[in-house]
């Protein structure tokens, strides 16, 4: 960037013991709508991660010693703070990672917010275990207390969701934390330090270092003192985080990457399952790691579904992702985008048919978006479940369509992925859909409906989409040590 562009820069700063600390490097962070550097994001390492594990760890034993209730009005009074600046929130989202403002008002800042809410109301109701032995005399009963410091990593896909979905149990529970968000979308992380102090979260609680996975990333995955870590995003980087952390025997909570089925049955209600799998296959330009993006639809009913569900992925419009009549906005880098049209590539020389979007349609952005990361949501047919575009994660708007014959041979089907995160099944029978879910090797089920999610209940991946769950009960008993104490009267 010339001496002009980097005036109108925003420049970002690590956020260590409540206090904004510059770094003596940065890196740029690109508009993927425009494709123009606008942002400098602190390339953090070794030194910065030292001073924010020293900030957490200085904070912990009076975090840690205030009961439940204090910290459940903290996490609340936060929560009304971005609620507050909801908008401003969901503009910054969407400048940052391409997504469209729709999705970041309605979506990603809603449920920051809602994230640091439900566990301030779930921290409340938790209840230990108790057991009585008679005959020997003794009581048992377990006590939970927090870890200590938590490093915490997240992807750049839902930014703000979800690292919020990381630090609002860990402090609920009373650790202190580090985290780093992905380097290619930091600013809202950023902007929530800006809200800490007046929230009432006391310096050295939450201290965000920002910078890349390897340098980053990888001192706080190695620091003696960060005896838990939760990563949320590839497989690759977990197997990474795993060999980082062995040798200090760390808690792991890894949510990773998936390859997601919805399974179509002749009987479903194409109404209901059309409209939905479009938005399955392409939310957010299919940058969820619950996005559908193989379709198994049983071969009564398999030309019809293609006809219409092709008509509906074209009424999406793709574009400027700060119109609020779009549907499908920018991908996060040029090198996403590109990788993700080579798997469009591959699927064509493999002999399998783009129905609609990359190669087949005219792709027409506004003149300020000609530079930016678009692609049209993409269909493609008649691909072998042994291609890539069947077995690898894609992570953006490209969904396959296949037709299959019986329940059974669905079944082995859908599970014939290395990952094992999320599926929908779509069917009028009550019967069939009990079955089919719990066969299928997937952490997740929805069945007739997708995203519908109770945040009391377990989050989390099979296979290679992960290790460990989130949610009320499950971050609950990651982010606390459990002791058994017994009694003798
Ligand atoms: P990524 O693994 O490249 O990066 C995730 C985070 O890890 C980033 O903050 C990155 O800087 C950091 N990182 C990278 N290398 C590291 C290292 N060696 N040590 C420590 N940290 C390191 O993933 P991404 O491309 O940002 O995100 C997309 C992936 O995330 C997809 O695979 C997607 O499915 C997955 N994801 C999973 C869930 C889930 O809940 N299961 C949710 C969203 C995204």
């Amino acid at each position: 960037p010339t001496m002009a562009d980097s005036q109108a820069l925003l420049v970002l700063e690590n956020f260590i013991g409540g206090k904004f600390v510059p770094c003596s490097s940065y890196i740029d962070s690109y508009n993927p709508s425009t494709g123009d550097v606008y942002c400098r994001v602190p390339d953090s390492g070794k030194e910065e991660v030292e001073a924010a594990v020293k900030a957490a760890k200085d904070a912990f034993p009076i975090w840690s010693s205030k009961s439940p209730l204090e910290r459940s009005q903290i996490l609340n009074k936060l929560a009304d703070l971005i609620e507050h600046d909801l908008e401003a929130f969901a503009q910054a989202e969407s400048k940052d990672q391409g997504k469209t403002i729709t999705f970041a008002r309605t979506v990603d800042i809603p449920r920051a917010a809602h994230n640091f809410r439900f566990f301030a109301s779930s921290i409340l109701h938790h209840v230990t275990e108790c057991t009585e032995m008679p005959a020997m005399g003794c009581v048992h009963y377990t006590s939970r207390a927090p870890v200590g410091v938590a490093g915490l990593i997240s992807p750049w896909n839902l930014p703000l969701y979800l690292l919020t979905w990381k630090i609002a149990p860990a402090i609920a529970c009373g650790n202190t934390v580090v985290a780093k968000p992905s380097e290619m979308t930091s600013v809202t992380a950023w902007m929530m330090c800006k809200l800490l102090e007046k929230a009432g979260v006391p310096p050295g609680v939450v201290n965000v270092v920002f910078g890349t996975g390897a340098k980053a990333g990888e001192a706080l995955v190695g620091h003696p003192d960060v005896p838990l870590i939760s990563f949320t995003g590839s497989t690759l980087t977990a197997q990474r985080i795993t060999e980082r952390s062995a040798p200090h025997c760390k808690r792991l909570s890894l949510e990773l990457g998936g390859k997601n089925p919805a399974i179509i049955f002749d009987d479903a209600d194409l109404s209901q399952c059309i409209p939905t799998t479009v938005r399955s296959s392409f939310a957010n330009q299919g940058e969820i790691c619950l996005c559908t993006s193989r379709i198994f639809v049983q071969r009564g009913i398999y030309s019809e579904f293609l006809k219409r569900f092709v008509a509906e992925t074209k009424k999406w419009k793709t574009g400027n992702p700060s119109d609020p009549t779009v549907n499908v906005g920018a991908l996060i880098s040029k090198e996403h985008l590109e990788k993700v049209r080579n798997y469009v590539k591959k699927a064509q020389a493999e002999g399998a048919r783009v129905l609609c979007g990359e190669g087949v349609d005219p792709l027409a952005v506004p003149p300020g978006n000609q530079k930016g990361y678009f692609m049209l949501p993409t269909v493609i047919a008649e691909v072998k479940d042994e291609s890539c575009c069947m077995q690898e994660e894609i992570f953006g708007p490209v969904t396959c369509v296949v037709a299959f014959d019986t329940e059974e041979e669905v079944i082995k089907r859908a599970n014939g992925v290395k990952y094992g995160l999320s599926a929908t099944v779509w069917s009028g029978n009550v019967g069939r859909v009990h079955r089919v879910a719990h066969r299928l090797q997937s952490g997740l089920v929805w069945t007739n409906c997708w995203l519908v999610r109770d945040l009391n209940l377990p989050f989390g991946g099979m296979k290679a989409s992960g290790i460990g769950r989130e949610g009320a009960k499950d971050s609950y008993e990651f982010f606390t040590e459990v002791k058994t104490i017994t009694i003798k009267h």
